[in-house]
């Protein structure tokens, strides 16, 4: 696919670029931090994307129709019982989630809002049906024109918890701006600044619970990489209302928050209004049962959760697959305009029970493991089966209902187009490289009423291609995240999509 100059840059140009990149992405905080506590430019790709105009407006367009699905299906508790009960029987993950969900319910919900700060994942795939291109490594491999016809937008997934990146996609669009106007092109960059959109539920939700005094609390997770993006969100939060205190702690430091009778979270003597959980979305963070009681008292307060537990639950893979049913879509979107917007953007996904359709997906994962993607119940990349891995994953727990906790979903093939990779140690590459676009949103609601439904900003991550996924964003682990870590940075330029759909 074109980009919006062309490939490779002369040696003088790429140099200037890269010095100019260096100082204004330090300036800019587009930053992460390493195990020596030192920063580093986080790796970005040096020129925009070229994404497909179309696709993209679509990705925008329903992004308000998927927060109100999902707010609703978070809100039916009989769908997500049924839609997780095969899973419930065999990942503990899953299950320790669930039972505080029923624990809550059973003792009665003190805070009916929930704040969702989320994101929608997608990918522009390349029908290579239609086409003569090669497809390898699971990327549609196109030169030149790509008529939009054979292009469609994929949903990947859409995020409940702990959704970030917001931060550093604010600030990477701001450096693909000043590297276009020092190149002096012609290019109109979109706008994104995620990290206000997002800041601004914060600031709702702490306003929804009507208390100046009250704090909100990001519950955080150290030693990480990404702590100047969380930075980023909490001085968005300070700009758009500088009166709201936040305290940043873990979730073994909120083992000493104390839930008082009429079910007020107090912390360090401050009462809490809102608890952000940029941790505990994975079995990672659950370290004792101490951390699991933790978890419980913060979902049985009154503090505003973002997520509450049945959000968190509503964006696991098995409901996500579910919701791609015949008919489900329909229960809780009654526009059908919307109905359309959102199914047009599933792929196939199927679940692996113990049924005449689970043998059939069972069947399909092994015979054809390079056409699909095998998704455990878990968030924040790496965990996902490629290709053989799946084959063989499939062939020795076929008969196990160890199978149940997984969904076979359809792989998307996106487009690839060059870029310069410019990665942490500062190493500079022109690769072929592939990209998904997220979009963020704010949905906060009760059960029966939409209170804040935005859709606020972008976020393009760019592999090199060849990696099934970016294993780096697991965070535990400084010395793996420099070893794996396949994700970029970037931002999307319309002139590279224009001159795509124009040519
Ligand atoms: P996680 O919650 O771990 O982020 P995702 O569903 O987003 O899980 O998958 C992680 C990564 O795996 C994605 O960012 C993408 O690169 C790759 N991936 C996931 N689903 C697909 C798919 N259907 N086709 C191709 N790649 C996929
Ligand atoms: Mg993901």
């Amino acid at each position: 696919m074109d980009t919006i100059v062309p490939l490779p840059l002369e040696t003088g140009t790429l140099a200037f670029l890269l010095d100019q990149a260096k100082d204004f992405a330090i300036v800019h905080g587009l930053v992460i931090c390493d195990t020596a506590d030192q920063q580093q430019v986080a790796s970005h790709v040096l020129l925009p994307s070229p994404i497909i105009r179309k696709r993209y407006i679509e990705a925008v367009e329903v992004a308000k129709d998927f927060n109100e699905l999902y707010h609703k299906v978070a809100n039916d508790y009989n769908f997500l019982r049924d839609a997780l009960k095969s899973v419930l029987a065999v990942d503990s993950f899953t299950k320790g989630l669930w039972n505080i969900y029923e624990t809550v319910r059973n003792e009665g919900i003190a805070q009916p809002i929930n704040l969702g700060i989320v994101r929608s994942d997608y990918m522009v795939e390349y029908d290579h049906k239609d086409s003569q291109n090669n497809v390898e490594n699971g990327v549609a491999d196109v030169n030149g024109d790509v008529n939009d016809s054979n292009t469609r937008l994929r949903q990947v997934e859409y995020n409940t918890i702990a959704t970030g990146a917001a931060g550093l996609s604010t600030q990477v669009a701001k450096l693909h701006r000043y590297l276009a106007s020092e190149m002096e092109l012609e290019v109109k960059l979109l706008e994104n600044n995620p990290v206000s959109g997002t800041a601004s539920g914060i600031v709702e939700a702490w306003q929804m619970y009507g208390n100046e005094r009250a704090v909100v609390v990001f519950v955080i997770y150290s030693p990480n990489p990404q702590v100047y993006d969380r930075r980023w969100l909490e001085y968005a939060v300070y700009e758009l209302n500088s009166r709201i205190k936040i305290i940043s702690c873990t979730i073994h430091d909120m083992s000493e928050a104390v839930l008082t009778k009429d079910k007020k979270l107090f912390m360090k003597d401050r009462e809490v209004g809102v608890v952000y959980f940029r941790s505990v979305g994975s079995p990672r963070h659950f370290t004792s049962n101490e951390v699991w009681e933790t978890r419980l008292n913060i979902e049985r307060s009154m503090a505003i959760k973002c997520p509450n537990i049945n959000f968190q639950l509503s964006g696991t893979k098995k409901v996500q697959q579910e919701l791609t049913k015949p008919g489900v879509v329909e229960r809780y979107i009654k526009d059908p305009n919307a109905v359309q917007r959102i199914r047009a953007t599933f792929a196939q996904q199927f679940n692996l029970e113990q049924n005449e359709e689970g043998d059939n997906a069972l069947r399909l994962g092994i015979e054809k493991p390079e056409g699909f993607v095998l998704k455990p119940q878990r968030e924040g990349g790496g965990n996902n089966f490629f290709g053989d891995d799946i084959k063989e994953l499939l062939s020795k727990i076929k008969d196990s209902d160890e199978r149940t906790q997984y969904v076979l979903m359809e792989r998307i093939r996106p487009l690839v187009f060059k870029n310069y990779v410019v990665w942490e140690d500062k190493s500079v590459a022109l690769c072929d490289m592939v990209s998904e676009l997220g979009i963020y949103g704010v949905i906060m609601g009760t059960p029966d009423r939409i209170i804040m439904n935005t859709e606020c900003g972008h976020l393009v991550r760019t592999k090199t291609l060849g990696t099934n996924e970016e294993k780096g964003r697991r965070f535990i682990d400084i010395d793996e995240i420099k070893q794996h870590v396949q994700l970029h940075l970037a931002t999307m330029s319309e002139n590279g999509f224009s001159l795509v759909s124009q040519s």
